[in-house]
């Protein structure tokens, strides 16, 4: 299996992702895409988009702000109730988790290594002596204002309450009626209290959300329930995420919000266990009664409408599409993601780095192939080495322009997954690779 520093050391040697503020010696919980990350999130968000919005008649999008009124949070209850139980080592003064800790003791002390072994073992070998746990709060408070005291506000702990604030004005500013979801992907905050497993868990990340608006009927939202949880799941193996290493967790009793009907999480399995990267979650009619909002349907009937939210995490997302995608076969390190994902579809290379024919014919290639898919270009060491380097971003397909080219118009294209080789004409370069890039 991949191990999970496989993927930090190709990140960060080849541009995905980068420690925040690295040269001033990070920040926990922080992290920076690079120029390939970049790309990466920017297609996953891309592709979520497209077919949470755009492929729909029953979706519309929103962009709320980041920090709304603290009066917000009051009523969501997250001031009150957005905790998670903290511990502390009496000894060592290392704050973690309880409900990691106690999920960690059910494994042998054998299994457990890296972050796992610092939850239940002091640096000197020895086990932690734990406080009794206490609730720490998430939410990542600014302060705002010119006058002391400056106003408390928070920075969002999840996008979702940017949607249900504005339930009535896209109500009321579009043609929407239930049912009907309203996407949103956007930054979120968390004051974690252990940030680790790389982005796995940071303290800022990005969210792609869908909350979808139903009757409130038992039979009708969890037919809605199911119907979003097969198009999530569906989604993700679309793109290439191997079912083996997918599946559905549903929530106990004890783990689900009070008010959720049901919930359910799409896990992923990491190098660190099965892991959450998405929840479908029945949240009943908590959040638009607690905002004291309702619809009111062509009837002229009242009613406070369900909800079923789809939440996925775009970092853990793009993690994971990572740790699938990544191969070695001892030669080759090869990131197999799927073209629609791939940060660059096309690398364009001359032979040779010194003739200038090759030169102009391969940029021409290039410049070309740029108005239709992000093209990279290399000229530098060998073909082979070139090659190399493309396999371990993803680019599904390399172009070399050779001498051949200059008399036959015809170029060598190289396929990523299974090396080989075809002769394609300049002008049939685009016939050829659309379908396969699709
Ligand atoms: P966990 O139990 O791992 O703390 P959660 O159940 O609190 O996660 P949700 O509140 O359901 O997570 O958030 C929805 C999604 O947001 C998660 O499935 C995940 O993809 C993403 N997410 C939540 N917290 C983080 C985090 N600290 N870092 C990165 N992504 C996160």
């Amino acid at each position: 299996m991949t191990s999970l520093q496989d993927i930090v050391s190709l990140a960060k040697r080849r541009g995905f992702i980068f420690p925040g503020s690295e040269i001033y010696g990070g920040f926990k919980g922080f992290w920076d895409y690079g120029p390939l990350g970049v790309e990466l999130k920017n297609n996953l968000k891309r592709l979520w988009w497209q077919t949470m919005v755009y492929d729909r008649e029953d979706v519309v999008g929103l962009d709320a702000a980041i920090t709304m009124n603290p009066q917000v949070w009051e009523a969501s209850g997250h001031v009150a109730a957005f905790t998670d139980p903290l511990v502390e080592c009496k000894n060592c003064h290392k704050r973690f988790r309880a409900d990691h800790v106690v999920a960690k003791k059910k494994l042998s002390a054998a299994d457990l290594t890296g972050e796992d072994k610092l939850l239940l073992f002091c640096s000197k070998g020895e086990e932690h002596d734990f406080t009794e746990p206490k609730v720490f709060n998430l939410l990542t408070e600014v302060c705002l204002g010119t006058t002391e005291p400056k106003q408390k506000a928070y920075l969002r702990g999840e996008i979702t309450q940017g949607v249900f604030v504005n339930f009535q004005n896209v109500v009321s500013s579009t043609r929407v009626k239930i049912p009907f979801g309203i996407a949103q992907i956007g930054k979120a905050f968390r004051n974690e209290i252990t940030p680790g497993n790389f982005t796995y868990r940071s303290r800022e990340f990005e969210q792609m959300e869908l909350e979808f608006f139903v009757t409130p009927d038992d039979k009708e939202s969890q037919r809605w329930f199911t119907y979003w949880k097969e198009q999530r799941m569906n989604w993700y193996v679309d793109l290439g995420m191997n079912p083996k290493h997918l599946r559905f967790r549903e929530h106990a009793p004890d783990e689900r919000a009070h008010y959720a009907k049901a919930a359910e999480d799409i896990e992923f399995e990491a190098p660190f266990g099965w892991s959450e990267f998405e929840g479908i979650h029945h949240r009943g009619n908590w959040d638009l009664s607690r905002h004291k909002l309702t619809y009111k349907d062509e009837s002229g009937e009242e009613y406070i409408p369900w909800v079923i939210e789809t939440s996925g995490g775009v970092d853990r997302s793009a993690l994971f599409f990572l740790l699938n995608a990544y191969h070695h076969d001892g030669k080759r390190t090869i990131l197999k993601l799927h073209p629609q994902l791939a940060p660059f579809k096309v690398a364009v290379f001359p032979l040779l780095a010194n003739k200038e024919k090759l030169i102009t014919l391969a940029q021409k290639v290039k410049t070309e192939l740029s108005r239709s898919f992000i093209t990279a270009w290399d000229d530098r060491g060998n073909i082979g080495k070139r090659y190399l380097a493309q396999d371990e971003i993803g680019t599904p397909f390399c172009i070399t322009v050779d001498f051949d080219s200059l008399k036959d118009d015809s170029v060598t294209v190289r396929d990523r997954d299974t090396t080989k080789q075809d002769r394609v004409a300049i002008p049939k370069l685009q016939d050829y690779l659309s379908p396969k890039l699709e």
